[in-house]
């Protein structure tokens, strides 16, 4: 597996496999943030460029981009095993398979209680009114609850950063509030683990190295997928001992759709608008640095179509699960048995520090090389032909002059370039043909000749 050009300490959660990657390029054309290259023929990701939205990992026609988990065997260090589940992860299943059943399953490989995350989204929204009502976060307020649309507020809109509301995301808050309401029952904090089933790479990101705190409140990440096939396989073969219900204390219609685009911005005051899908945020978040927007009041920005529905993780189909979701909600009237109690735990622990930002923009930590970067690279892009036909290795004309002023790549990269170098005698064809194995590989011409 590799993974190149480390971005000081930020953790990514998805990895090019070597072995399967047949450097087609699929995943350099989808990333948003012209993470991706292509050298010896396979994808690697420059990872101060990433944002883990997990687009690579969808596009790969070989399944050549991994997305981690945690070792199973690591939950079974815990006595007290929490398994967090989010709504999307019961709306992939079978109308025919009830949470019972699924409940009943994860009991039954291991976890000794079970918490449904969207029930606290009641202590999110007051989390939500304090912070939009400070001055703390400007207008228009942007929703924290996608991490891959925060990272990529960090490092391509650094200038929107103090627009993002400084609220944990649901996850995070169901770890705090169940973590301090078990404790408070007697167990005891070194037993108890608290495990989250996440549908995407971006939220394992986000807890191996959270933004705007020290420390996430969850101890380890469960692949949705892989949780999703286990269980199925369970439930099939009728390995179910009794149906279970998980901890669902305060669970209403609004929580089972909180993650389902416009599931927050239905609940925010004022002027709201709702965004998904990665290129569509993209040019939203472009317009917004223009022009400010600032008659809207709250922005709700997911990475995925269909928000988490369309997560890289989930299994089913996006829309059938968004529409078992809008069943299941249908089902529950008001809140289930009573509500999460906001007065058992401080509202202050769901808040996060100041969000800094990483821009991927600057070229150079040094000001003065960095302008001179700038002037090179723009230089480069007046030779270049502007056509972004990536056959460089790098996903368009602006990424390689980047590249060439950060001395991952040459001007003779270009295969225009190339071309007029040999004509002008100042390139043979044996040094032509090195550069080309260099961004696709030795054995680039066998693999086109036995297609
Ligand atoms: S996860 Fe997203 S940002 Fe990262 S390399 Fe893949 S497509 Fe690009
Ligand atoms: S929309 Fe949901 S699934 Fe997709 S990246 Fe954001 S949090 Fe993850």
């Amino acid at each position: 597996m590799k993974q190149t050009y480390s971005d000081k300490g930020f953790h990514h959660a998805l990895k090019v496999v070597d072995e399967l990657c047949i450097g087609c390029t699929h995943c350099m054309i989808a990333c948003p943030t012209q993470a991706i290259r292509v050298r010896d023929g396979k994808a690697i990701i420059f990872e101060e460029r990433c944002v883990d939205c997990g687009n690579c990992c969808k596009a790969c026609p070989v399944s050549a981009i991994l997305i981690e988990q945690d070792d199973f065997d690591l939950f079974f260090s815990y006595p007290v095993r929490v398994a967090l589940v989010p709504s999307v992860f019961i709306g992939q299943f079978p109308s025919r398979i009830n949470s019972g059943k699924i409940f009943g399953a994860m009991k039954s490989i291991g976890f000794t209680h079970i918490v449904e995350i969207d029930s606290v989204v009641d202590l999110v929204q007051q989390a939500y009114d304090r912070e939009t009502k400070g001055s703390r976060c400007l207008r228009p307020a942007i929703s924290t609850f996608c991490p891959a649309i925060v990272r990529l507020i960090q490092v391509r809109f650094p200038s929107l950063v103090d627009h993002l509301i400084r609220v944990k995301p649901p996850s995070d808050v169901a770890a705090i509030y169940y973590r301090e309401k078990m404790e408070g029952q007697g167990y005891n904090p070194a037993e108890l683990g608290i495990f989250y089933i996440t549908p995407c790479a971006a939220k394992i990101a986000s807890i191996k190295s959270p933004v705007g705190e020290a420390r996430s409140s969850v101890d380890g990440v469960i692949n949705m997928e892989y949780m999703y096939n286990k269980l199925l396989h369970i439930i099939i073969n009728k390995e179910v001992g009794t149906e279970t219900q998980a901890d669902s204390t305060g669970l209403s219609s609004k929580g089972i759709l909180w993650s389902l685009t416009r599931g927050e911005s239905e609940h925010q005051p004022g002027r709201c608008l709702a965004v998904d899908g990665m290129s569509n945020v993209t040019e939203f978040l472009e317009r917004l640095e223009e022009t400010e927007e600032s008659h809207i009041d709250f922005l709700e920005l997911r990475a995925c179509d269909e928000s988490c529905a369309g997560g890289v993780l989930i299994s089913g189909n996006r829309f059938l699960t968004v529409e078992r979701l809008n069943k299941r909600a249908g089902e529950v009237s008001g809140e289930k048995a009573g509500k999460p109690d906001s007065g058992a735990v401080n509202l202050d622990l769901f808040f996060l520090d100041k969000i800094q930002s990483r821009s991927m923009l600057s070229l150079d930590p040094d000001r003065e090389v960095a302008m001179e970067k700038m002037k090179k690279r723009d230089e480069l892009l007046k030779v270049l032909p502007g056509i972004d036909c990536a056959a460089c290795g790098s996903p368009s004309c602006s990424a390689l002059a980047e590249d060439i002023v950060q001395g991952r790549a040459e001007t003779s990269h270009c295969v225009f370039l190339q071309e007029l170098y040999i004509r002008d005698k100042r390139l043979s064809l044996e040094d032509a043909d090195k550069i080309n194995a260099s961004i696709w590989g030795k054995d680039r011409n066998y693999r086109s000749q036995s297609k």
